[in-house]
């Protein structure tokens, strides 16, 4: 008997809590009873609405769920995190809860799985109803990220994935706090293979991922996976400092050897103007880095767990 977990990190999602429920029982009890068991593991992160209220409920009337409260709002990539930790299956599958992962999609990932593979990655062919801005930018971000880094990230890819026990114990070891879980996984290598699918739109309720926290995950998947902004950053003042020094020669040239020294103030201002604002910029990406150091030496705890339901029984 082979036990198939099922995580899904909730954040304000009471509009659509009970239809991703029947959902994914509907299409997990599809699955051979001889052969497979599952346990579906709700994640709360921090939700200001009755989300955790669903969940206990759900919890109360079905054995094979479980579901964790963390103390806050810790972020979706934690929340994935906390729910592999606290996974007992030989494969794992993570899946938003809003319906935009179909489920049915997991039976293909299974059969994939049976096939060897060790992680099955969800590609997106087609992602309805998602604005343009958000298309567009999640397009060139990871062919971007993919240039920078140095691990294959695979394009079109969100975190809805199928990992077999043997690569979810290696992506565990990873403790780090700024955490982009596709890129740490694809990092880990092991046999990974697709399913293609059709991303569906929102079920119910607005989207948990607005400007600021999509601008947080870019900048952890460029800063945790390229040291490029860095290598960028003296490049730029090797350049610069080319500059500087044609420029100490010009001055020295115009005052030893001609008259008009007192001249000039334009290419000094513009000079001083010009490096000021390199030498900003490339404080900004080093403190960039630094603050991200900063943040994983002090070696917290990645979340908070206020109550665990359902996993004594
Ligand atoms: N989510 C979360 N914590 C957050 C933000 C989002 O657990 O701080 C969950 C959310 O409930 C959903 C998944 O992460 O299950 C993806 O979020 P969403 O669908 O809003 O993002 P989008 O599909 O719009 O990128
Ligand atoms: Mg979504």
């Amino acid at each position: 008997m082979k036990l198939i977990s099922i995580v899904v990190p909730c954040y304000n999602e009471q509009e659509v809590f009970a239809e991703t429920y029947r959902r994914l029982t509907e299409t997990l009890s599809g699955l051979d009873k001889a052969k497979y068991d599952y346990e579906i593991i709700f994640v709360n992160d921090g939700s200001k609405d009755t989300t955790i209220q669903l969940i206990q409920d759900c919890v109360k009337a079905d054995t094979r769920v479980k579901g964790i409260n963390f103390a806050r709002n810790f972020g979706h990539q934690i929340a994935i995190t906390a729910g592999l930790d606290n996974c007992k299956g030989d494969a794992a599958v993570v899946i938003d809860a809003d319906l935009q992962d179909p489920p049915y999609v997991i039976l293909e990932m299974i059969k994939q799985w049976e096939a060897g593979f060790d992680v099955i990655y969800g590609k997106r062919r087609d992602r309805a109803g998602e604005s343009a801005f958000k298309l567009i930018t999640a397009k060139y971000f990871y062919r971007f990220i993919n240039k920078l880094s140095d691990v294959d990230m695979p394009l079109d890819t969100g975190d809805f994935r199928l990992m077999d026990r043997k690569a979810l114990d290696q992506f565990l070891r990873m403790r780090e706090t700024y955490r982009f879980v596709r890129g740490m996984v694809a990092w880990i290598g092991f046999n990974q293979t697709f399913v293609e699918y059709d991303r569906e739109s929102r079920f119910a309720g607005s989207t948990k991922y607005p400007l600021k926290k999509m601008i947080r995950l870019a900048s952890d998947a460029i800063l945790s996976f390229s040291n490029t902004p860095l290598k960028i950053a003296t490049f730029v003042g090797f350049l610069t400092s080319i500059v500087a020094f044609i420029g100490i020669f010009y001055s020295l040239y115009m005052r030893l050897f001609t008259e008009h020294f007192v001249e000039g103030w334009t290419l000094l201002m513009i000079s001083i103007l010009l490096i000021g604002g390199i030498i900003l910029l490339v404080l900004g990406i080093i403190g960039e880095y630094v603050g991200r150091i900063y943040g994983e030496i002090k070696q917290r705890p990645l979340y908070i767990i206020r109550d665990k339901i359902g996993f004594d029984n």
